[in-house]
């Protein structure tokens, strides 16, 4: 226990996990408190490192591992008087004693430290499936550097030709472009019958005829039955190549297709790590993240838990979710910071804002799509489809944006848009954005007053006038 020179104690507050969430509790907490001491626990060798960089590591856009770190131990240390311990898994957690224990993975040293606040903040699991196979070597997740290494490493060692993708999210897309930039013949299976989930079917679309036009063979409405080692004796399978039955994998779905791959993905999701948070007793929400309030306080006093091991309350359709994105993750640590500062703050929930590049195409979403909004009981909705060019038709170079907006026709309110194009997708979403989270109506975008120059927009913006004016449903 430090001192400081009065003789005073110092608020000790602990945090696990130093990546988006834990980085930004910690961060904010020192400005908001000079005095207390912060300790940092990660059980990996990095903190403050950029997981959305992580595809494009692996795809080369990004060269050196170096430029993922956002910030090392050593500058939370000289930058903030913050200490970080990298390597060191908190096993447990005791609101009793107000204490952790805690695992040096390196020097294998157990020990305990006692809090005055612990803040929770270790993400979400990648979810690997118990089908037959799922250990075979070259089925990779990514979560970590150490991961996209070992990818990178396999790609170059196996001189890998072939990858199947198992999942049409915004990370299998992610890895789906950047394996492909390598060379490699890609196939996606993704069990919905559209990639992109956050998205309404038609508004995905588009992007499942440009990933074919990119050569991705796409397997939409069929999921992996299992993996097996080995060459595709039949010949069926992803790509030109095939036939000739080299891969090291072969991927069997339900549906009975063979796809040869000498390297998987799994990128089906992520599961909040909550393991911790049971242990000390708690409370779960109805999707199995930890429960929190809206000053990210759990059912535990003077604990307190952020990012995508929570769930929270969506601002448009009410219901809890999780929600794992890196905004919302670093939002959340500030409140929380806030809080164990006693200092104000509110969360005030999350609207599923994210942004995608596939290939040529963005692809942004914000608010509710149309099935999020009916598994919510919401029935007053009216749709509104745009095809504007990202600038006006006259100035060369226009390309066309593909936008869907959501609202409620009785009083005009936006509940949702996603938008997919090749220019200009995302300061439209984030545009839309802005006006869900001040309460904005369709109304009002049609008087929103948005920068425009004939190379940038329209003096009828698409975000603006041209989708706010006069409405079909
Ligand atoms: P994390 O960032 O996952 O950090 C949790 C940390 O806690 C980990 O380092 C883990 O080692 C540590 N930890 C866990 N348990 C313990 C324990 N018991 N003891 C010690 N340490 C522990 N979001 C976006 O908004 N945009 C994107 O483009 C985007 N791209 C992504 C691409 C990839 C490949 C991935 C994996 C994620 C991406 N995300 C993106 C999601 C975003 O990175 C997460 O939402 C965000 O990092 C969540 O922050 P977090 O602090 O909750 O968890």
């Amino acid at each position: 226990m430090l001192s400081d020179m009065k003789g005073t104690q110092r608020k000790r507050i602990l945090i696990v996990g130093g990546v988006a969430g834990g980085a930004s509790t910690a961060a904010r907490a020192r400005r908001l408190d000079e005095d207390a001491e912060i300790v940092v626990f990660d059980r990996g060798a990095h903190v403050s490192f950029a997981n959305c960089g992580l595809p494009y590591f692996v795809g080369d856009v990004i060269e050196d591992e170096r430029d993922l770190i956002v910030a090392t131990p050593e500058r939370f240390r000289r930058r903030f008087d913050i200490e970080v311990r990298t390597r060191s898994e908190v096993t447990r957690a005791n609101p009793e004693d107000k204490t952790i224990e805690v695992h040096g993975l390196d020097d294998g040293r157990r020990y305990t430290e006692r809090y005055d606040a612990l803040v929770l903040s270790p993400g979400a699991a990648p979810i690997r499936p118990p089908l037959p196979g799922i250990d075979l070597p070259g089925i990779f997740s990514v979560r970590t550097i150490p991961d996209t290494r070992r990818i990178k490493a396999w790609l170059a060692q196996r001189q890998a030709r072939r990858a199947v993708v198992i999942g049409g999210g915004f990370i299998g897309l992610e890895m789906a472009e950047n394996l492909a930039r390598l060379g490699l013949q890609v196939a996606i299976v993704e069990r919905a019958d559209a990639v992109l989930p956050p998205l309404d079917p038609e508004v995905a679309v588009p992007v499942q005829w440009h990933l074919a036009d990119k050569g991705v063979d796409l397997r939409l409405g069929d999921s992996v039955a299992r993996f097996d080692e080995g060459t595709d004796g039949d010949g069926q399978g992803a790509g030109q190549g095939a036939k000739e039955g080299t891969g090291a994998l072969v991927v069997t779905t339900v549906s009975g297709a063979r796809l040869p791959a000498d390297l998987v993905i799994l990128a089906i999701g992520v599961r909040p790590e909550t393991a911790l948070a049971v242990d000390a007793g708690l409370d779960l929400g109805p999707r199995g993240g930890i429960a929190v309030d809206e000053h990210m306080r759990t059912s535990v006093p003077d604990i307190w838990a952020v990012g995508d091991a929570v769930e929270v309350c969506h601002a448009i359709t009410g219901v809890e979710v999780v929600l794992p994105l890196a905004g919302p993750a670093n939002r959340q640590g500030r409140i929380a910071a806030a809080d164990v500062c006693g200092r104000p703050g509110r969360f005030r929930g999350v609207q599923g804002t994210a942004v995608c590049g596939v290939f040529d195409l963005t692809v942004a979403t914000t608010g509710a799509n149309e099935a999020g909004l009916r598994r919510a009981g919401v029935t007053d909705v009216a749709r509104v489809y745009l095809h504007p060019g990202h600038h006006v038709g006259y100035f060369p170079g226009a390309r066309p944006i593909h936008i869907k907006l959501l609202f409620r026709p009785s009083d005009g309110h936006i509940l949702g848009a996603q938008a997919v194009g090749e220019e200009g997708v995302a300061r439209r979403i984030d545009v839309i954005s802005m006006a869900i989270q001040m309460g904005g109506t369709v109304a009002d975008l049609a008087e929103a007053e948005l920068c425009y120059a004939p190379q940038f927009g329209a003096a009828k913006d698409p975000a603006g006038p041209q989708i706010g004016g006069p409405r079909r449903s």
